[in-house]
């Protein structure tokens, strides 16, 4: 892969940051955009805007192409079988909602168990806290383990007969951790369970086949992506989306309204109420074809060897403790880790001060940082656009951490 090419697509990343020239591994918190990208939502807003589904007029038509555009090229990236399957949303966070509010809310009973993995985003729990507690369902944990993986033995000993829902991160925003997700939906299948894979981690750096893994619901976000903040996507299988009720009511999703009731309009538009954003949409259409460009595959391989890399480097400091896998081996490229005695919100302002650009704080995963044992963590995330020198510098900052606080001086 040729990333010095590549990287000329991203200005962004030539800016410079106290001095020095960036170094961005936030991209598990959101991405940065390529020219192709900025360019088709300028194109878009400068010749095609306007309400689609509702004008008869040349742009409400341009509009409605482009928004359905876009759809057909998301149905096309995850492999999905139908457009009518594919739902935009704001994020992830609206997907999992609208799934918990309409599927949850309206199929799952009294004593049903809902099972998610410890270390899902709290967009992952916090739904299905709230339909547990509405229908006196119990919320179940699949726990990892000291490698940060979850075991055959672990999924199968928490699903069971009495699970109705089982909704699972294809990858850690923490841990990096890969999880089993086609064997964990097909054993969910096995037990008459719902499955939900929230590939917000794992869309933007691999291959994503929503057929094959043969999951139920599938969320993510454009933002982690190379697209706008504002668009998401919900796939769910058409069996599911029929039987589910609306989840906003209001414009664009009906068919026919009298005072006193309504009927819906057909998928996916029952599912999207309101004027929609389209120009997100086109920038997530863009990003698919910028991503399809240079190949899921490549950028995967890629990503593994860029983690193997950095965490033969990290592994070398003796008071840096890395969480997860520590091997990049079904790992994404995400490293938490804390250094010695020093808190992650300092490490992340020390590494600041040299362009490093790193997360800090719980990763809105408290359950799983209360499984580690912390409060916090520094997190390194990366993307197809980071490169091996990037990773240098990262680790000459990482090792001045403790000088800026005065470890090792006296
Ligand atoms: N799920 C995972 C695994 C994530 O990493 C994130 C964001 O970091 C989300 C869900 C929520 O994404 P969004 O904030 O775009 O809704």
């Amino acid at each position: 892969m040729d990333v010095k090419r590549i990287r000329k697509d991203f200005p962004i990343l030539s800016i410079k940051v106290k001095g020095n020239d960036l170094v961005y591994f936030d991209n598990g918190a959101t991405t940065q955009k390529p020219l192709s990208v900025i360019k088709a939502v300028e194109h878009y807003n400068e010749n095609l805007n306007g309400n689609p589904h509702r004008g008869a007029h040349y742009l409400g038509v341009t509009s409605t192409e482009a928004y359905e555009g876009a759809r057909e090229k998301v149905r096309a990236f995850i492999g999905a079988e139908k457009s009518s399957e594919i739902i935009f949303t704001r994020n992830t966070t609206e997907s999992l909602n609208l799934i918990a509010y309409s599927y949850g809310l309206n199929f799952v009973n009294k004593g049903d168990e809902i099972v998610i993995a410890i270390s899902e985003h709290h967009s992952n729990i916090l739904p299905w806290q709230m339909v547990a507690r509405v229908k006196g369902a119990v919320l179940k944990y699949m726990y990892t383990n000291e490698e940060g993986r979850i075991t055959e033995e672990e999924y199968k000993s928490k699903i069971t007969d009495k699970t109705k829902i089982v909704s699972i991160a294809q990858v850690s925003n923490v841990l990096g951790t890969k999880y089993p997700v086609k064997d964990i939906v097909k054993y969910a299948h096995e037990k008459g369970a719902v499955a939900i894979v929230d590939g917000a981690q794992s869309t933007p750096h691999m291959k994503v086949d929503v057929s094959d893994l043969d999951t139920d619901f599938f969320v993510f976000s454009g933002h982690k992506m190379l697209a706008s903040m504002g668009i998401g996507v919900l796939y769910g299988k058409e069996k599911f989306l029929l039987e589910m009720p609306p989840f906003l009511g209001g414009g664009d999703m009906i068919e026919y309204v009298t005072e006193q009731d309504a009927t819906f309009a057909e998928l996916p538009f029952k599912f999207e109420a309101g004027t929609q954003n389209v120009e997100g949409a086109v920038s997530l259409g863009a990003a698919i074809d910028y991503l399809n460009s240079i190949g899921l595959d490549k950028i995967e391989a890629y990503e593994e060897e860029l983690t193997e890399y950095a965490l033969k480097k990290i592994s070398d400091i003796d008071y840096v403790t890395v969480y997860g896998p520590k091997s990049a081996k079904n790992k994404g490229g995400i490293i938490s880790f804390n250094v010695k005695d020093v808190h992650p919100h300092d490490v992340a302002t020390i590494l600041n001060n040299y362009g490093v650009a790193v997360r800090s704080g719980h990763h809105c995963a408290q359950p799983l940082m209360k499984h580690l044992g912390i409060q916090a963590s520094s997190r390194a995330s990366f993307y197809f656009y980071n490169t091996y020198e990037e990773i240098d510098k990262f680790i000459e900052a990482l090792k001045n951490v403790r000088k800026w606080l005065g470890y090792g001086r006296s």
